[in-house]
């Protein structure tokens, strides 16, 4: 027997936030009015998870064929107002659209993971760097809606278009990366942008965008 609350197998609840606008994954707090108050981090801990955030992106790019000019991250008392706390800066492509999809989710991902790896994660810091990722997924949403006509989904149901099935595939990607990602984040941390060049000598991979 069956109830409207049962979910079929292998399947996760997401969580529809309070402004009616948003699912993530993780619920979000019950009191909240500022996501870096949520996170609750140290200056030098959140520009390293905006580095990890940033270099997923840049490696992930990099690695599906579309160039990557710079990467710049910023502290959170440099990123005030409309100025974001990292930035990656993409040239024109022609890629494969899963590719791109995994590019786009990779920094959500490659925080998450991250957290875990350093004992930071909680539910809350979960949720924020979901939150932080609404860019990513509504470019996401637009490429998807573009090549196939469809919408990005947060339902946990199988399809290639919903967040779940792009999330475990991206973790794949990132797996196979991560030293590369963890370096250029390291790197990123130090030096706070990097050029094309230097993106391709300390990720070790190819950039288009690099001079060969
Ligand atoms: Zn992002």
């Amino acid at each position: 027997m069956t109830t409207a609350t049962d979910q079929p197998a292998g399947t996760e609840r997401w969580h529809v936030n309070r402004n009616h606008r948003h699912i993530t994954r993780h619920p979000e707090p019950e009191q909240w009015t500022d996501k870096w108050a949520v996170e609750a981090f140290t200056e030098a801990e959140k520009l390293h998870g905006t580095a990890i955030h940033e270099a997923a992106h840049t490696v992930l790019f990099c690695a599906a064929g579309i160039p990557i000019y710079s990467v710049t991250v910023r502290t959170m008392s440099e990123a005030v107002g409309t100025i974001p706390s990292g930035e990656t800066n993409r040239g024109p492509f022609r890629a494969t659209l899963q590719d791109v999809l995994a590019a786009l989710c990779a920094g959500e991902r490659a925080e998450d993971r991250w957290l875990r790896e350093t004992g930071m994660w909680t539910t809350g810091r979960a949720w924020a760097a979901e939150r932080s990722a609404l860019n990513d997924r509504t470019e996401a949403d637009g490429f998807i809606y573009q090549a196939a006509g469809v919408f990005l989904t947060c339902r946990s149901n199988g399809t290639w278009h919903d967040l779940a099935t792009l999330h475990s595939h991206t973790d794949q990607v990132i797996a196979k990366h991560w030293a590369s990602i963890t370096d250029l984040a390291d790197a990123l941390v130090r030096e706070r942008h990097l050029d094309a060049q230097q993106i391709a000598s300390i990720a070790r991979i190819d950039n288009p965008a690099a001079a060969s």
